[in-house]
C-alpha cells in the first residue's frame, strides 16, 4: 500500500487508481478520465476482506468485492441493510469486480456528462467536463450531477467511517463527511490519497436493514433514486414494540447520499403506523433535489422516494428475523 501511495505522489494529479475497474473504464472510454497514468490496485491483499475490527465493529477492506459483502454471513447477520444494498448493485458480473472502495468513490451521474465524446461536444460539453455551462441548471454555476451509489446511503445508515491513507499520513473520518455536495467536486480526497477500509460500529450491529431502488433495467442499472433504512425497536418492558432508534438514508436524487435530517426523532418512541411511515415518506421527499439528470423525470423519482420510504419503513418493522 505504501508504494502504491508514494507512486500517486510522485504522479500527483496524472495518476487514476483502477479498484475493480467497472466505472473506470467505461468513464474513460468515454473521455470523462484522461489520465496519463492507470494504477491497478488489485495486488494490495491488506485491502481486502472482511472481518471483526478491535472495538466490536467490522472492518471492510475498500478492495473488497460487492459480491463478497453480498455473502458474507458476518455482514448478513449484523448489518443486513449493507448486504442488501450490495445485492442490487448493477449485475453480478459488475459485483463480481466492483469493489465497495469503488462504489463510494464513484463518479457523479447526470444524462449531459455520462456520453461519448462526440454525443458531450455536439451539445458544447458542460461544467463538469471541458465546459462552462450546466444543461440541468443553465444560468447557474454549479454542478447538479446525482451520486448514484447504492451502498452509501446504507452505510451512512450504519453510520460507517472510512480510512484514508496519503502521503500526509492516514486519517478516519464519518462517511458522511466525505461528500462535498457538489456535483464535480463530489468527495473529499486528494489525488494522492487512497479509501483503504471501510468502519462499521458495533452500535449499529444488530438493526433491521431494508434497501429499496428504482432502476429502469431491473436486473443491472444504476439507481435513479435509493432508499435505505435501519430500525431497531425496543425490547425493554412496556415499550415493546417500539422504534427505539432508525434512520433513513437516500441516494440518486442528490449530488451525494444523505441520510434524512429529522426521521430519526420522528420515529423515536413511536409504533410505527401507515399515518407515520408517510409523515417520513414526506420528509424524505423534501430531502430529494432531483432535477433533470436522467431519463426519469424529477418529479417521478422524488415521488418514488416517498413511496419507497414509506414502504421500507412498513418492511423493516415488519422484518422477520432470517438468520
Ligand atoms: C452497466 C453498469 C451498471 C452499473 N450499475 C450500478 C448500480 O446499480 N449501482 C451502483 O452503485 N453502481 C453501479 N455501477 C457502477 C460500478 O459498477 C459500481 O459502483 C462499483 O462498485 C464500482 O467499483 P469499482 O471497484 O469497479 O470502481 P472503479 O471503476 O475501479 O473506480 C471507480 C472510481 O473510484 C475510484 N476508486 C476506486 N477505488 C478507490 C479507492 N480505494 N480509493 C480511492 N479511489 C478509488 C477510481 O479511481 C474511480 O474514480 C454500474 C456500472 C455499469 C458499467
Ligand atoms: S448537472 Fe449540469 S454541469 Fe453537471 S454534469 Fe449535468 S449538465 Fe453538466
Amino acid at each position: 500500500m505504501e508504494e502504491a501511495i508514494n507512486y500517486l505522489g510522485t504522479h500527483r494529479g496524472n495518476v487514476r487508481v483502477l479498484a475493480g475497474g467497472t466505472d473506470l473504464i467505461p468513464s474513460m472510454r468515454q473521455k470523462l478520465f484522461e489520465p496519463g497514468l492507470v494504477l491497478d490496485l488489485r495486488g494490495i491483499g491488506a485491502m481486502r476482506g472482511i472481518k471483526a475490527g478491535s472495538d466490536g465493529g467490522v472492518e471492510i477492506g475498500a478492495l473488497t468485492t460487492l459480491h463478497a459483502i453480498e455473502r458474507s454471513e458476518l455482514l448478513r447477520q449484523h448489518y443486513s441493510v449493507l448486504t442488501e444494498a450490495a445485492s442490487t448493485v448493477a449485475s453480478p458480473v459488475l459485483r463480481n469486480m466492483g469493489t465497495i472502495g469503488g462504489n463510494i468513490c464513484l463518479d457523479t451521474r447526470c444524462l449531459w456528462y455520462n456520453q461519448s465524446l462526440p454525443w458531450r461536444k455536439g451539445c458544447g460539453f458542460c461544467i463538469k467536463k471541458d465546459g462552462d455551462l450546466c444543461h440541468v441548471a443553465p444560468g447557474g454555476t454549479k454542478c447538479w450531477a446525482a451520486f448514484s451509489g447504492d451502498t452509501p446511503p446504507a452505510l451512512l445508515c450504519l453510520d460507517a467511517e472510512i480510512e484514508i491513507a496519503g502521503p500526509a499520513g492516514v486519517r478516519r473520518e464519518r462517511l458522511a463527511d466525505f461528500y462535498t455536495g457538489l456535483g464535480d467536486n463530489y468527495r473529499q480526497l486528494q489525488t494522492d490519497e487512497l479509501v483503504t477500509l471501510v468502519f462499521l460500529p458495533a452500535a449499529a450491529a444488530g438493526y433491521r436493514g431494508v434497501y429499496r431502488k428504482l432502476r429502469v433495467r431491473g436486473s443491472i442499472d444504476y439507481p435513479l433514486a435509493g432508499v435505505a433504512v435501519v430500525m431497531k425497536l425496543s425490547s425493554n418492558g412496556k415499550s415493546v414494540g417500539h422504534i427505539a432508534d432508525a434512520r433513513i438514508g437516500i441516494t440518486a436524487v442528490n449530488p451525494a447520499p444523505l441520510l434524512v435530517k429529522g426521521a430519526s426523532e420522528l420515529l423515536a418512541g413511536r409504533v410505527l403506523d401507515d399515518t407515520l411511515a408517510e409523515a417520513v415518506g414526506d420528509l424524505a421527499a423534501k430531502t430529494a433535489k432531483p432535477l433533470t439528470t436522467s431519463a426519469l423525470t424529477p418529479e417521478y423519482r422524488r415521488e418514488m422516494i416517498r413511496v419507497f420510504t414509506k414502504r421500507a419503513v412498513l418492511a423493516a418493522a415488519q422484518w422477520v428475523d432470517r438468520n
